[in-house]
């Protein structure tokens, strides 16, 4: 996509960036218990963008915790909002670029248990081991509880969890489009029952089958994401399910 730098700073500075909401689901109950803030922006003339074709033009140019801070600042005015009008809103979990770590400030009025942080280390994030180590320790003195995003996609994955208290794994849809092939439905068992034992709750990504659920929940993992339950909703339409306490449709409803 051709953009130019100027442009995209601008568009931080204009607001132009919104934040849609994935629900994550309980495929047990099909009660909804939580989202993902996933960034959009709204380019003028253009509609919404997804963040696969912006996100490497900022990182590119050192702007990517601005890009994180603008979307905690967003997530915490629409929980605000939520909250004004009587709706439940989280546990929202919010992506972070390794970038942000040594720039990371508190928000004035965030709930703790409201809010839960994603780090994944398929990012070209420049931040060294001890860095990141020191970041999430941070934010869990903080009280936030954090979780390994794209599990299973990293290079050191096994290495990160040794060595970071992470409190969830989320599963990368890679290994969920698996599910129906003997190998990887091997990989997938003996990982859930790895992270049930280190005592981590688990959210599979990219959920679209009903057979993915059945396997999922046979396994002993309860939340999921994906297309399956829901694509991530504009802010409107993510507060009227959470009105409404709708339940998304269950493997046992
Ligand atoms: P991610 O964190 O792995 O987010 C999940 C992505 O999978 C989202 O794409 C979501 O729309 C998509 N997805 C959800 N369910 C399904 C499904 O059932 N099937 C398939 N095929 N895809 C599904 P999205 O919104 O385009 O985001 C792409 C990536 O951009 C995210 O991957 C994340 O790494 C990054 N990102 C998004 N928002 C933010 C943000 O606010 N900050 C940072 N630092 N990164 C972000
Ligand atoms: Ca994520
Ligand atoms: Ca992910």
């Amino acid at each position: 996509m051709e953009m130019k730098c100027p442009e995209i700073k601008d568009a931080l500075g204009n607001r132009e960036f919104c934040v849609w909401y994935q629900p994550q689901v309980d495929m047990q109950t099909g009660e909804i218990a939580g989202a993902e803030a996933l960034v959009r922006w709204n380019r003028p003339g253009r509609g919404m963008v997804l963040p696969g074709e912006f996100i490497p033009e900022l990182e590119r140019h050192g702007l990517m915790p601005l890009l994180d801070q603008e979307v905690l600042r967003i997530v915490c005015e629409d929980m605000r909002e939520a909250k004004q009008a009587g709706i439940s809103f989280g546990p929202v979990s919010v992506n972070l670029s390794k970038f942000y770590a040594a720039h990371y400030r508190p928000v004035c009025g965030e709930k703790k248990e409201e809010l839960r942080f994603e780090i994944t280390e398929t990012d070209r994030g420049l931040g060294g081991e001890r860095e990141l180590r020191e970041f999430a320790d941070r934010l869990r003195e903080m009280g936030f509880r954090i979780a390994m995003d794209d599990y299973g996609m990293g290079s050191s994955t096994l290495k990160m969890l040794h060595q970071i208290p992470f409190d969830i794994l989320k599963l990368d849809r890679y290994f969920v489009s698996r599910i129906g092939e003997e190998k990887g439905e091997t990989i997938l068992r003996s990982t859930i029952a790895m992270a049930r034992e280190l005592g981590m709750e688990i959210v599979a990504e990219g959920v679209e089958r009903r057979a993915q659920v059945c396997f999922l929940l046979e396994q002993g993992c309860r939340l999921a994401q994906g297309y399956y339950y829901s694509e991530p909703l504009r802010k409107e339409a993510y507060f009227s399910i959470r009105k409404q306490g709708q339940k998304l449709p269950g493997a046992k409803p």
